[in-house]
């Protein structure tokens, strides 16, 4: 068990520096003392730091080789800095709050915000068990959308809400591209534990659940105006809205929309968690288990004024 920091004046006392920082990451990849990522040689030597020496097939490499860190040629503690502030800020971080508090350029904050955006996703994650409750929700613009035709401007989110009695238990979000049948019987697959029971409304894109092997439920006919019987997965949708509006004042591209789900998601479903250091800890976990991210890859949307594609960051 990874031990972590609890309050602001502990994580300062342990990571004063990039060394401590390095120290850190090496704790959480390598609990067994550093090996190869190449050859898996566990006897390895210690060369001038950060690096490491393979002895069998002399790769050099650092802790930070092949994770969301590698290339970075901003010190260590600053991401550090980063990510202890995002997981303590309540409702998400935006790209200003990240520039104010550490004094880096916004188009900097900008690309670390998305860079974590990518850690928050856990891989390998496992499906969610039923009850489950489905339904999918508009994202942008003004005027309501029209159901499985789409909307001009708007982006389709499906919803997922594990009930855990009157509760809601763990959520799953996911930008899809139309409510159709064959796209909304892949998603809840993606989701969804085969045998689940999943409760939605009588939309015939959920027709298909059944021959997937799902109980599907159909708890919203006819229901009378103002009866919420998906209340589970409504209210996400709205906590969702209201997320998106206040944090990032609606200025979400569509192309970017899946990284704001996956933090949201992370967030929602530790939200029980007590200590934001679990959180700081879970993160960096997940940091060290995903492939670098190069600027090109964060392009697909409208990008703020002055970022530079390809720039160090
Ligand atoms: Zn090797």
């Amino acid at each position: 068990m990874i031990e972590y920091p609890e309050t602001v004046r502990e994580f300062r006392a342990w990571f004063p520096d990039d060394a401590a920082c390095r120290g850190y990451l090496e704790q959480i990849r390598w609990p067994e003392g550093p090996h190869c990522p190449r050859c898996k040689q566990s006897e390895v030597w210690a060369m001038k730091p950060p690096f490491y020496r393979c002895p069998t097939c002399r790769h050099d490499f650092t802790v930070t080789a092949g994770t969301l860190f590698s290339d970075t040629r901003l010190p260590l503690s600053l991401w550090f800095e980063a990510m202890w502030y995002v997981v303590n800020q309540k409702h998400g971080a935006s790209a200003l709050g990240v520039q104010r508090i550490l004094g880096v350029s916004y188009p900097t904050a900008w690309r670390w915000l998305h860079k974590l955006r990518r850690a928050m996703v856990r891989p390998g994650r496992d499906r969610l068990g039923g009850p489950v409750e489905v339904d999918e929700v508009y994202i942008g613009g003004e005027k309501p959308g029209k159901r499985g035709r789409g909307a001009a401007g708007k982006a389709l989110v499906l919803v997922v809400a594990q009930a855990d009695g009157p509760q809601i238990g763990r959520i799953r979000l996911l930008h899809i591209g139309s409510a159709t049948k064959a796209v909304l019987s892949a998603a809840v697959q993606e989701i969804v534990e085969p045998k689940s029971q999943v409760l939605t409304d009588d939309w015939d894109g959920y027709g298909g659940l059944a021959e997937l092997g799902y109980d599907r439920q159909v708890v919203r006919k006819g229901a009378v105006v103002g009866e919420n019987l998906l209340p589970r997965a409504n209210r996400i949708a709205s906590l969702l809205k209201r997320w998106l509006l206040g944090t990032h004042q609606g200025a979400v591209a569509h192309s970017h929309l899946d990284y704001y789900l996956d933090e949201f998601v992370f967030r929602f479903n530790r939200r029980r968690s007590r200590s934001r250091g679990l959180l700081f800890c879970r993160l960096i976990e997940q940091a060290l288990a995903i492939a670098p991210v190069r600027c090109p890859q964060l392009v697909g949307g409208a990008q703020p004024q002055g970022i530079v594609l390809g720039e160090q960051c």
